[in-house]
């Protein structure tokens, strides 16, 4: 159970020097009990208050590592409940599923689908990053390796959703170095399917009939030691999973019961077989509550647009403005001599009015400088989108790479061109639309 702030505060030097950035050695407490802090972070802690102190006052739910090398994800280590109160951790990994029941067109089908989808949305990398592999009942070790092999090739962490140690062991032969998920123990197997998992130095997936059996292996498995573990919630219906999934979550955060502190599978190909569009629906639901790994039968651009999106919102912090990188963005083949437009480094501005350039066919320079994640108005308002900001980010930065003098500024802050056209001598600075929509004409009659 964690720790409240009283009970910290007395394993602390109580020094009150403020080394750690609070005035207190209460304070300090105080913010540990509340995950905003770590023990570590007060140099005078003695090493036994450190081990004491931090698997009490560690996140309630545990982080999960499956994959590797760069299709290595982390899973929960989640601390609240709703987003608004804070902000989530570890977004849901979305697996497409690959079963011995299919016949090996089918397979070939859906391995030549799952790389279609990949594409970037405000920095971050869209593509289907896990894919789930079924051990269909009757099917052999020899028929679920060559299955896991051929799904290995894709490069994709997988889930090897198998319940009969041995074919899982021979399964994880082929593939154990890059950290599949091993999806399959329940009270009749967990410790031989511990042995494998620990063996290959993999996640283990405990599942059950009910969510009493599900919390019972898992004691089970950690008192033998494995706490590298995520849990299937995936019930025989839509209801039951839905309870599962925020039961599991409320007990670990809200109750602090740390034995249901691991990530979930959601398995809509087991809840909704066939429906893709009910798949889809419930894909959504359960990015929001409360999927670390969500498998599902195809995922395509129809299905991963509005679900990647979807999961860009939920796990972005609320606190922090979504923006982008700072620099010079060639449009439609610029180069040197291509005009300069200038906007902020608002996502949604940089992504609207991008598009709007795209469409026009003109070929521009969209330099995007810090102004702190704002709109424009906003930035323009806070002091960080004046002529003074633009201007120096022009001279260091555009300058050197860039012969155009021509600047257009967004409409709305048409007010700066005055200062401008001082702060950048040799520079024609033009007042563009105050809409995105209307660039596409202004940018076609300006050239
Ligand atoms: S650094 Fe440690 S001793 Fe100093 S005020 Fe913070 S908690 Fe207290």
């Amino acid at each position: 159970m964690a720790l409240s702030g009283i009970q910290i505060f007395k394993l602390t030097p109580k020094k009150n020097c403020k080394e750690c950035g609070c005035p207190t050695c209460m304070a300090f407490s105080m913010k540990v009990a509340q995950g905003a802090m770590k023990i570590e972070q007060c140099p005078h802690m003695s090493d036994e208050a450190i081990a004491s102190l931090s698997e009490a006052t560690a996140p309630p739910m545990k982080t999960i590592k499956i994959g590797a090398g760069s299709e290595e994800f982390s899973l929960g280590g989640e601390t609240v409940m709703f987003r608004h109160e804070k902000t989530y951790v570890s977004k849901t990994r979305y697996a497409v599923n690959l079963c011995t029941c299919m016949d090996e067109a089918a397979v070939d089908a859906k391995l030549a689908e799952i790389p279609k989808v990949d594409y970037e949305r405000i920095g971050e990398r869209m593509y289907v990053e896990l894919v789930n592999v079924k051990c269909a009942e009757g099917a052999d070790a020899a028929a679920y390796t060559a299955l896991v092999q051929k799904a290995a090739g894709l490069g994709r962490t997988m889930i090897l959703e198998c319940s009969d140690p041995e074919i899982a062991k021979a399964a994880l032969e082929v593939c154990k170095d890059s950290k599949p998920v091993l999806n399959g123990a329940n009270p009749s197997n967990y410790e031989a399917m511990n042995a494998v998992a620990t063996a290959a130095g993999v996640v283990l997936g405990v599942t059950g009939a009910d969510l009493n059996e599900r919390y019972d292996t898992v004691a089970a498995l950690e008192k033998l030691g494995n706490k590298n573990l995520v849990i299937d919630v995936t019930g025989a219906d839509v209801k039951e999973t839905f309870a599962n999934a925020v039961l599991v979550r409320r007990a670990a955060i809200k109750d602090q019961d740390r034995t249901f502190g691991y990530p979930s599978i959601v398995n809509l190909v087991a809840l909704a077989k066939g429906d893709l569009h009910l798949q889809a629906a419930l894909a959504s639901l359960f990015t929001m509550k409360y999927g670390s790994i969500i498998v599902m039968e195809q995922l395509t651009y129809a299905e991963a647009l509005p679900l990647y999106g979807l999961r860009q919102n939920v796990f972005t912090d609320p606190q922090k403005p979504m923006k982008v990188e700072t620099g010079i963005y060639p449009i439609n083949g610029a180069d040197e001599n291509s005009i300069v437009l200038t906007t902020v480094d608002f996502a949604l501005t940089y992504f609207v009015a991008s598009g709007e350039m795209e469409r026009s066919g003109v070929p521009i320079n969209l330099v995007i400088s810090d102004a702190g994640g704002l709109s424009v108005l906003t930035s323009w308002a806070a002091g960080k989108f004046s002529g003074t900001t633009i201007s120096k980010y022009i001279i260091e930065n555009v300058e050197p790479k860039v012969k155009c003098r021509k600047l257009v500024i967004p409409g709305k802050v048409a007010v700066l061109k005055g200062d401008l056209e001082a702060k950048l001598p040799g520079w024609e600075i033009i007042v563009g639309p105050r809409e995105a929509v209307q660039l596409v004409k202004f940018l076609k009659d300006l050239q």
